[in-house]
């Protein structure tokens, strides 16, 4: 299948989604995940319409957004680490991984310096996965105030990765889960979070019907990364 064509199958299932959840598929933003592609192929993206990109290694994508189109918006989705965040708040529009209050004060820190405000998710482990990073709820709740008071960060929301299953009906509680501690930090902050981003290439109409905003696709618009087919092959 061809990128356009994985593009229109994908529009046309959030539309299916957006109906089954009386939703306006205008209250969704997809994030094409290009992690492992190349410029060529983000161009290709953006020329069918696509204007928003998600990255998750600070060095891939210093090499890779300065031979991208111009006018794109990138949103770092992976573990940052302390020692990249200046790389990270000039590279990115949203860091949507962040996971602890120390991590949150380097990037408070370094948007400072290149005198920036930086907006920002908290990634949540719901499933407590060792595997994985993220805020672990109660943890979360305890640090959000903290965090929002920095005055070079705005948190716009929170986003999870739950465990992979090959049924997208198992992640759909971890989504709802999420939409529920959204509401919890909300009134704590006594302030509207707008972002919800959850849902990937195997459970993204889940997550639309579960009360998304943003979903991040990589391999259902363009195909397995080189790193997967590399292993598949091995096998
Ligand atoms: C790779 C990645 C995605 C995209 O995953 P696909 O299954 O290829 O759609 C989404 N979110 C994060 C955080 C990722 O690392």
């Amino acid at each position: 299948m061809t990128l356009a064509a994985n593009l229109e199958n994908i529009r046309q299932r959030i539309k299916a989604a957006c109906d089954r959840a009386d939703r306006e598929p205008n209250s969704l933003t997809l994030l094409a995940v290009t992690k492992s592609q190349p410029p060529e192929t983000v161009k290709a993206a953006s020329e069918l319409g696509l204007l928003l990109f998600g990255e998750n290694k600070v060095q891939e994508a210093k090499a890779k957004i300065p031979l991208c189109p111009g006018r794109l918006r990138w949103h770092f989705i992976g573990h940052l680490q302390s020692n990249k965040c200046r790389d990270a708040v000039q590279l990115f529009q949203m860091i949507q991984s962040v996971d602890s209050l120390l991590l949150a004060q380097e990037i408070n820190k370094r948007a400072g310096e290149a005198a920036k405000t930086m907006p920002v998710l908290l990634e949540v482990n719901l499933a407590g996965e060792a595997s994985k990073f993220g805020y672990k709820p109660q943890a979360l709740l305890a640090e959000l105030k903290q965090i929002n008071a920095l005055p070079r960060i705005e948190v716009h929301g929170l986003m999870t990765v739950p465990p992979w299953s090959p049924d997208a009906e198992n992640s759909r509680p971890h989504f709802r889960r999420l939409r529920e501690l959204k509401a919890e930090c909300e009134r704590v902050l006594g302030a509207p979070l707008p972002h919800l981003s959850m849902g990937m290439s195997g459970d993204f109409e889940v997550a639309i019907e579960e009360g998304a905003t943003m979903i991040r696709i990589g391999t259902a618009l363009f195909g397995p990364r080189v790193a997967a087919k590399a292993r598949a092959a091995a096998d």
